[in-house]
């Protein structure tokens, strides 16, 4: 059992107060969630004393893996000074600035406090400079917990409906009809479907939100000739399009964007921003970011926010993204190329049913011997799941935490040894769970 004793009991505590033990769903758990105590560079110790490589890093967060020094120490400097002010501080300065100068495309910007609110107020800011309502998404993508984009979200084949027009599937019970009718749902990497809906309902739509690397949905790479149809589309039917680079922000210093040619009209980024605080900022056209007011008694979309731009994100934020150079995202791709090198050499060496998909520090493993392109490739049979559940385990059980269904993400501190640590426990998997995957 990879899950100890004392998570074990920790959990039980859990049970008694939070409806599923936990308070974000998103946590891994098999049923058990495991319990950590502290985080050091690259590794993560358990309650039970255990250490595990962190592949899931909160979620892509820290690029820079547990504990950064310059975080620690701007962040201890920071809260002896204030931890936050109903006025503006110098930090928030600094961090915007540093952003607007890298990602080409960010011309104004603000915070909030995480990527959910990062997506809302994009879309909103879409409908206040558009006037319209509607929002078109990919399929299968992850934004947050705003409603209109957690439409087709998480859905099974039984609701996707027909191909060339997807169906806009709820995401909970008593989601508002009205949600779900403002809400477009195309595929990713699918030209012809994705230009036909964006036309036919142009007159309503304000947004195109897109991933440009959508990780719940795959973590698939943009075919170019959809990233230039998106482009051309949208710019063509007046539809702004939001790059949702909360996650994917950390493929490279401009950003996914720039990687994969999107040129959006608005950015929302989270996460690695923040350096392991919360955060979020919504960024881009001057003439769209003016929704947000300059400076008149009621500005058309007003964005408050308790602790947007607090000025403990705001140094954390800064610490990070300054050490975040041109060489570091050097070191992460070529860590990132090794791995993702190590497992396709391993599958097929054994010649098993998996691909693997992502670029720079992302990394995904399918239990499909087809390298997916869209979110409809990504559906697990139950003996697929089970597969997957079997190596997120195998992993634990050699000291790897491997997110499951998620994006898997390197940080600076890793070696080249963690690689091969990852690479010789996938082969181990794929030697002794033969009987798993083969048919
Ligand atoms: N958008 C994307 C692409 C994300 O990956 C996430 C979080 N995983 C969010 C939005 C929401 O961010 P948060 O969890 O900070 O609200």
């Amino acid at each position: 059992n990879t899950i100890g004793p004392r998570s074990a009991e920790l959990f039980t505590r859990a049970q008694r107060i939070f409806s599923d033990g936990t308070t974000r769903a998103t946590i891994e758990r098999n049923p058990i969630p495991r319990y950590l105590t502290e985080g050091k560079g690259a590794y993560v110790t358990d309650v039970d004393g255990r250490r595990f490589l962190d592949l899931n890093g909160n979620f892509t967060t820290l690029i820079h893996g547990h504990g950064f020094e310059p975080v620690v120490d701007a962040v201890c400097r920071q809260i002896r000074s204030g931890s936050c002010f109903a006025n503006p501080t110098q930090h928030e300065l600094e961090l915007a600035e540093l952003l607007v100068d890298r990602v080409p495309g960010m011309e104004w910007i603000r915070f909030v406090n995480t990527g959910t609110e990062a997506v809302l107020f994009a879309v909103k800011a879409a409908r206040a400079y558009t006037g319209r309502p509607a929002v078109a998404k990919i399929e299968g993508a992850y934004h947050g917990a705003y409603d209109w984009v957690e439409v087709s979200q998480a859905s099974g084949p039984a609701t996707w409906g027909d191909p060339r027009e997807p169906s806009a599937v709820p995401y909970y019970r008593g989601m508002p009809a009205s949600v779900l009718d403002e809400v477009v749902t195309v595929r990713f990497n699918e030209i012809e479907g994705c230009q036909r809906l964006l036309e036919k309902n142009a007159h309503r739509l304000a947004a195109l939100i897109i991933d440009p690397v959508p990780s719940r949905a795959g973590l698939i790479t943009p075919d170019p000739e959809f990233v230039e149809a998106v482009n051309a589309t949208a710019r063509k039917l007046g539809i702004v399009i939001i790059a949702d680079e909360v996650l994917n922000f950390r493929q490279g210093y401009q950003g996914a964007s720039a990687r994969h040619g999107f040129k959006p009209d608005l950015f929302t980024l989270g996460k690695i921003i923040g350096g392991g605080l919360p955060i979020g900022a919504i960024g881009g056209k001057r003439e769209i970011m003016s929704v947000f007011g300059r400076g008149e008694k009621r500005a058309p979309l007003p964005a408050g926010g308790t602790f947007s731009a607090n000025p403990l994100s705001m140094v954390a934020g800064l610490a990070s993204m300054t050490a975040l150079d041109q060489a570091a995202f050097e070191h992460l791709e070529d860590l990132g190329d090794r791995l993702r090198a190590r497992l396709r050499e391993e599958i097929a060496l054994k010649d098993a049913p998996f691909s693997v998909t992502g670029v720079s520090s992302l990394l995904r493993i399918h239990p499909k011997r087809q390298v997916p392109k869209e979110f409809r490739d990504i559906a697990l049979s139950p003996a697929e799941s089970a597969t997957m559940e079997a190596l997120t385990r195998a992993c634990a059980a050699s000291g790897v935490i491997l997110p499951n269904g998620a994006a898997a993400c390197l940080s600076t501190p890793m070696t080249e040894g963690d690689i091969h640590l990852v690479g010789d426990v996938f082969a181990e998997f794929l030697s002794t769970h033969s009987h798993l995957f083969e048919s």
